[in-house]
């Protein structure tokens, strides 16, 4: 399984970043996990337009949901096309407010995409089984845990600490965690976590590699973050950059 870093910027792009998205391969299967602001932007350096052979969006936050609409251009017009139909799995809000933010006027978006809600369960995504559990959020929102060939790639999401997020990353090679707040500032309850807050799941849920995402750009430390999640999980921890490619 190989993951691509297409966007990990928090809440808003950043300079140098998109917003939350991640290629996902296996076998040759390309599946693009969240699909947020700016990231058909990258993800146009490592795959084609065409090639995306699934979409799941954990929720409907636009920094993980707005190039969805952007990728409606892409496949409904494209000089050879258009593309069939693409499988998204998303919260079952998504086809109207996928429909509405692409254009009030222009009716649904199924020439486009075949939607498939979500619920809490395990299914297949081409060569991936895939599992998915309600996380601690303010929208209906899913954690993601990836198996294929043996190994387990775990996603949190948008999530504040949870159980739920623990089940979906147990024993996981690699734990993609969201790491949005700093620590030692009064935080809202239940929305995101800290880097000591990741550090604690990742042990908690005794996974092989912590990668840290979503850091919002400029309202917090990168060095913090990582001190304090590192401060909390004695394995290996790593900030993720846009392009950063893992073989899991
Ligand atoms: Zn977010
Ligand atoms: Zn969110």
């Amino acid at each position: 399984m190989r993951l691509t870093v297409l966007g990990c910027a928090g809440s808003f792009p950043g300079p140098e970043s998109a917003c939350s998205s991640y290629l996902v391969e296996e076998d040759g299967f390309r599946l693009l996990v969240d699909f947020g602001t700016g990231a058909l932007s990258a993800l146009q350096r490592y795959a084609s337009l065409k090639s995306v052979d699934a979409i799941l969006l954990t929720h409907l936050h636009c920094d993980h949901m707005q190039d969805a609409c952007s990728y409606v251009v892409v496949r409904r017009y494209a000089p050879d096309g258009p593309y069939p139909p693409v499988p998204v799995y998303a919260p079952s809000g998504a086809p109207d407010r996928l429909a509405t933010a692409y254009s009030p006027d222009d009716g649904p978006l199924d020439d486009v995409y075949t939607f498939y809600g979500l619920q809490p369960g395990t299914f297949p995504i081409g060569p991936f089984t895939v599992t998915v559990d309600r996380v601690n959020h303010p929208v209906e929102t899913y954690g993601v845990r990836l198996e294929a060939a043996g190994r387990v790639l775990a996603y949190s999401a948008d999530t504040a600490p949870c159980d739920a997020l623990l089940r979906l990353a147990h024993g996981a090679d690699v734990f993609l965690c969201e790491a949005a707040y700093m620590d030692g500032e009064d935080n809202p309850p239940d929305l995101h976590m800290t880097g000591r807050e990741a550090g604690e799941a990742a042990t908690k849920a005794g996974v092989g590699r912590l990668l840290l995402t979503h850091l919002v750009p400029a309202w917090g430390s990168e060095a913090l973050t990582y001190e304090a999640a590192a401060a909390a999980y004695a394995g290996y921890v790593e900030i993720v950059r846009p392009g950063a490619r893992y073989d899991i």
